[in-house]
């Protein structure tokens, strides 16, 4: 089955494609389709089904993935969480790269002992307009005090896996696919594709 992701990431294009093999991950580019939406629910799930609905409309012949994450810190009081792709805008004017978003985060951070936090994934299977497919994982860890690592993107670099001592971004692929929130939350939507694939 070709999905279309509502997104215009490559890396969770990459990751997608791993985590939901045999299926193919097509992105708006890949058909022709320039995608860019305000996500502006109030919870990830409604900001998937938001993806998944404005694309589906877009490309109806296609099964749409919606998929909105995000980075929830306890002592940030579960920031950036739904503004994680924008955190720090409201201070610099503008979107800041990976990196300066991990500094940012850091400096927000410190006296902070309690670095608890997680990774949140929604997603929004949308095969037809009657049958959509929403799953909602998520992975927990702590902030670390500095970044390290070279593997993944955005916050990898400064999320600790609950359970290992280092970062998304040290432990490489395929430890963020076996214990991250994408990796997750896909196994569960497989599952759902797998008891439905039969009807279609
Ligand atoms: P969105 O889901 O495209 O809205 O992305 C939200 C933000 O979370 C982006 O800034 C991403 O860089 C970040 N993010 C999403 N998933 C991951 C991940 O797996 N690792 C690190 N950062 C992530």
């Amino acid at each position: 089955m070709d999905i279309l992701l509502a997104s215009n990431n490559e890396h969770k294009q990459e990751e997608f494609a791993r985590l939901m093999t045999p299926h193919r991950i097509l992105m708006p580019k890949d058909v022709g389709i320039v995608f860019d939406i305000e996500e502006n629910r109030s919870s990830f799930t409604e900001n998937a089904l938001l993806k998944a609905i404005t694309l589906k409309a877009l490309a109806p012949r296609y099964w749409v993935l919606g998929d909105d994450s995000g980075l929830c810190v306890d002592a940030l009081d579960g920031g950036p969480g739904l503004q994680t792709a924008r955190y720090g805008f409201e201070v610099h004017n503008r979107l800041m790269d990976s990196e300066e978003r991990n500094a940012y985060l850091l400096k927000n951070m410190e006296g902070f002992k309690n670095r608890d936090a997680r990774f949140v994934c929604a997603l929004a299977l949308m095969i037809s307009d009657y049958r959509i497919f929403t799953v909602c994982e998520e992975a927990n860890g702590s902030i670390a005090y500095r970044a390290s690592g070279s593997e993944g993107f955005g916050y990898d670099p400064i999320f600790i896996v609950e359970s290992k001592n280092l970062t998304m971004a040290e432990l490489g692929m395929k430890a963020k696919d076996e214990l991250g929130h994408r990796g997750k939350a896909s196994r569960m939507l497989m599952e759902l594709i797998r008891s439905i694939e039969c009807r279609y």
